[in-house]
């Protein structure tokens, strides 16, 4: 592949949306995310792609090959941003996935599956309140209507805003079964980082559970009740985050453990609360793991009320199942690693990406490239072209022994 070109591309669709400390912020359909639109579609039709865009907004260039009526092997991620964000976070994987098939087409080798990009709208569900929205509807995770409704902040609804950067498509053009989709994107954290490893082969998404927990006790004057008389559930609630933090981090496991809002009721200086709710988050790779980890933080909720004499409840909110990878994908990409020498990490993603959805259609994997401070979703996000390099290799190996004959994979 030529990253020359892979950077000039890079660095034009960096200044679209450019921030004064140099990240971008291009909201999902707003006037930037069209502008960014309007250059990949150049390039696509440039590079003699076929192109198409769905009802979604979704769009897709294709190289046909030999058989265009076999599935197609599928590269590809977002060019939309959260406020402020960085020039790396789903950009990246569009035009690394661009750069491989317009090689892979210069090089005139015959294709025994189509090859397409894909680029899925509002992933970050930064403007349109819910992530990854493209590529659900797409796999039947939300409804047309629902999506078509959604509105942002402004009340503007996402129908409409689509309608208006003009990239509401067919119906027909939506992404059917593939054979095989892959994403590669920036790991969003500090693992491969702190550990010098250029690639990130990942084996799935980790699942959660969200859960509110409240703890009811008496409320009391604070001036006029001696400790000894009172049932505090603030005590119970503080006692009880600890407990569980504690025991996750005995573990020494991928387990994580969140408590993100607290509420005291009623709210008073000088009251002894008579109600604290707060949130859990609990998250694991493993699904059985995860169901086990949350059963325990239940009990030693229910443990600190008996001991303590409050009351305890424990709601679940939302659950996200944990997504596996494709095995035999995970071995063609570790497989590419090894023949080049490239050295690689297997790990989970900690944040959910449209591969997560696309898992639907087809057999998944994803590629990580290590980000700078282990920062992302801000201005400072930052990826070494060195360690770019290197995981496009890998990506681009993986893809030429799932497209081309075995033949074409020995004289290249
Ligand atoms: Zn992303």
């Amino acid at each position: 592949m030529n990253v020359e070109r892979l950077k000039r591309r890079f660095n034009k669709m960096a200044e679209i949306g450019a921030t004064e400390r140099g990240g971008v912020q291009r909201l999902a359909l707003s006037d930037l995310d069209k502008e960014a639109r309007d250059l990949w579609m150049k390039w696509a039709r440039e590079a003699n792609f076929n192109v198409r865009f769905d009802d979604f907004g979704n769009m897709y260039a294709r190289l046909n090959g030999r058989f265009p009526e076999k599935r197609p092997i599928v590269l590809g991620s977002h060019l939309d941003s959260v406020p402020q964000g960085g020039r790396f976070d789903g950009t990246l994987g569009v035009l690394v996935g661009f750069e491989i098939m317009e090689s892979l087409k210069e090089r005139e080798l015959e294709l025994q599956h189509p090859v397409e990009v894909a680029v899925f709208s509002n992933e970050e569900g930064a403007r349109f309140p819910t992530p990854m929205l493209g590529s659900g509807a797409i796999t039947g995770v939300f409804t047309k209507q629902h999506v078509y409704d959604m509105k942002d902040n402004n009340e503007l609804r996402f129908e409409d805003e689509l309608k208006r950067i003009g990239y509401q498509g067919e119906e027909t053009n939506r992404l059917k079964q593939v054979e095989a989709f892959i994403e590669l994107h920036i790991e969003q954290g500090p693992v491969l980082e702190s550990r010098t490893i250029p690639v990130g082969v990942v084996k799935g998404i980790q699942g959660l559970s969200w859960h509110q927990v409240q703890f009811s006790g008496e409320s009391d004057h604070a001036g006029t009740t001696p400790l000894d008389h009172r049932k505090d559930p603030l005590l119970s609630a503080v006692r009880a985050v600890y407990r569980i933090n504690s025991w996750v981090n005995s573990l020494n496991d991928e387990t994580l453990v969140t408590f993100g809002k607290f509420h005291t009721m009623p709210g008073t200086i000088n009251v002894i609360p008579s109600e604290v709710t707060f949130s859990m988050d609990i998250r694991h790779p493993d699904r059985s793991t995860l169901l086990n980890r949350v059963e325990v933080a239940k009990r030693l909720v229910r443990e600190i009320a008996l001991e303590d004499d409050t009351l305890s409840l424990c709601e679940d909110l939302s659950f996200m199942p944990p997504v596996d990878f494709d095995h035999s994908l995970i071995e063609t990409l570790k497989e590419s690693c090894g023949h080049q020498g490239i050295e690689y990490l297997e790990l989970f993603s900690g944040a959910g990406h449209d591969a997560m959805y696309l898992n639907r259609l087809g057999r998944t994997v994803m590629v990580f490239t290590p980000s700078t401070g282990g920062k992302s979703h801000c201005e400072e996000e930052e990826t070494s072209w060195e360690d770019i390099k290197l995981a496009s290799a890998a990506m681009e190996q993986t893809v030429a022994k799932l497209s081309l004959s075995r033949q074409e994979i020995i004289d290249t």
